[in-house]
């Protein structure tokens, strides 16, 4: 099985090749020519950490010993080795993405990338160091640092937006452990950081470095396969629990950004797995609704900051794949993507449309309805959503209202509420005082929800990484590394 770009102008790789290099040469993302058969069934038969082992094993066959390699990926790293818990909360499932090491459900995939990217190397013959060069608004940085600590053969060096992470995010990183990884502040916002990062690749193409450059980006099928894994996990406690039998449909609604996790559930469904619908769910940067609404979708509108700041985004790059996979049309899908760059908009052909909409259901949920959801939740239940999964729910019930469909529904819960306590504190009607690090402590002294011990202690622990650069820095930055 190769892989074949999206936009159909460079040539095919395996998966090791795919992995590697992240982004196509043609600027496109990687998919499989075909999806291989998969018994699904056996697969629901497994523990979560074996049934990630299967799927990837199909997924990117080529790369030997999946077994050795997921164990070496996830056993003991999460709060259980089952990674990705499922609990009942009133109409609805939860699947808790949110109990590995860094509280971001990001850490279901970078747990397991430096071992592809590895195992990648040894099948290409490849010697040299890898320099994994990562800019983040937040979550996607701790994660990679975590996922990428003490991996022999690899570098990470993360930049972040001085001044634009929350408090809790940036002690994450700048106490980051481990002895190949480095943190950067720079000065400038999110953009000027990925900028950055991007002029670092253009620079450094083609000449010669004592490493090979390579990203972390959710582009990287080594990172969107990981994730096919909860979706079966999901429904294999459903079915343990008696709410399903093995073959009814099961819906699944997730907190949207740059489309990779909700495209990881729709090749769960290609692969067998009985996916009902999947509602996509936006914040107020609602760019995805109105796209599964209409088929047009429009870039050319202003970015919203929210409560719920890991979706808020104008441009989801997975969503490329989507088009490839239901139009199987490289040219489309070029054209599309070049009118997106160059005139900020594009429209999909009627048939395209109908095929999405088959498959997707999307909705949105402003900082005001999601204040509303996580205190009723709170009210109702005695669970706590964080802002990203409140957008979930309350979708889901924007779903079951409009269609009556009453299907079993999964609400993907991607952050736990300790991440955005102030937001959470607010919505639970309590006042705000002092630091976030005061905000969590009174989160759990009122909710009894533990604090996750990764976030615990980091009050306590030393500052490591406290460069700060200007953007025009950054390259030298690298060099000297
Ligand atoms: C990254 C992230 C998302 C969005 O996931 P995508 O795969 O980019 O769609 C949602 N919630 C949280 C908390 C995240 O960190």
């Amino acid at each position: 099985m190769l892989y074949r770009s999206t936009r159909g102008s460079s040539p095919a790789v395996d998966s090791a090749g795919a992995v590697l290099s992240g982004i196509a040469p043609d600027g496109g993302l990687y998919l499989p020519e075909a999806l291989p058969a998969f018994d699904w069934r056996a697969c629901l038969q497994k523990d979560t950490i074996s049934m990630a082992a299967s799927l990837l094993a199909a997924l990117l066959p080529g790369i030997p010993d999946m077994n050795t390699l997921t164990r070496r990926a996830y056993l003991g790293k999460f709060q259980s080795d089952d990674l990705t818990p499922t609990v009942a909360v009133g109409d609805f499932t939860v699947l808790e993405l949110f109990r590995g090491p860094t509280s971001a459900f990001k850490d279901v995939a970078l747990c397991m990338l430096p071992q592809l990217l590895t195992a990648s190397k040894a099948v290409k013959g490849i010697r040299e160091d890898i320099l994994i060069l990562t800019a983040t608004s937040g979550d996607t940085g701790k994660a990679a640092l975590e996922g990428f600590r003490d991996v022999p053969g690899v570098k990470i060096c993360v930049f972040y937006p001085d001044g634009g992470v929350s408090q809790v995010q940036r002690a994450q990183m700048v106490t980051q452990e481990g002895s190949n990884v480095t943190v950067c502040a720079v000065r400038g916002n999110f953009d000027d950081a990925q900028t950055g990062v991007k002029n670092i690749f253009a620079a450094c193409q083609g000449k010669a470095l004592p490493y090979r450059l390579s990203s972390a980006n959710s582009i990287n099928i080594g990172r969107l396969a990981p994730q096919l894994t909860y979706y079966f996990a999901a429904y294999r406690d459903l079915v343990a629990r008696g709410q399903i039998q093995v073959g009814e449909r099961v819906n699944f609604s997730v907190p949207t950004g740059n489309f990779g996790d909700i495209l990881a559930g729709y090749l769960a469904k290609q692969l067998g797995l009985p996916v009902g619908t999947l509602i996509c769910a936006s914040n107020a940067n609602n760019v995805l609704t109105d796209f599964i609404h209409t088929g047009i979708y429009d870039r050319r509108r202003p970015l919203l900051k929210t409560q719920s700041p890991s979706m808020d985004i104008l441009v989801s790059s997975n969503l490329e794949r989507l088009l490839a996979l239901l139009s199987g049309d490289t040219e489309l899908v070029s054209g599309l993507m070049a009118k997106l760059n160059t005139e900020g908009f594009y429209q999909v052909p009627g048939e395209l449309l109908e095929k999405i909409q088959a498959s997707f259901f999307a909705g949105c949920s402003d900082d005001c309805r999601g204040q509303e959801v996580i205190g009723r939740v709170w009210r109702e239940q005695g669970y706590l959503l964080d802002p990203h999964t409140a957008a979930g729910w309350a979708c889901a019930e924007d779903y079951r209202a409009k269609t009556g469909d009453t299907a079993p529904m999964v609400v993907l819960s991607t952050a736990s509420p300790y991440k955005f306590p102030a937001a959470v504190l607010t919505a639970i009607g309590q006042s705000l005082s002092g630091s976030e690090f005061d905000q969590m402590r009174q989160l759990e002294d009122v909710t009894g929800v533990p604090i996750p011990g990764n976030l615990a202690t980091l009050a306590g622990k030393p500052q490591r990484h406290t460069a700060v650069v200007e953007k025009s820095e950054m390259l030298p930055f690298v060099l000297g590394l």
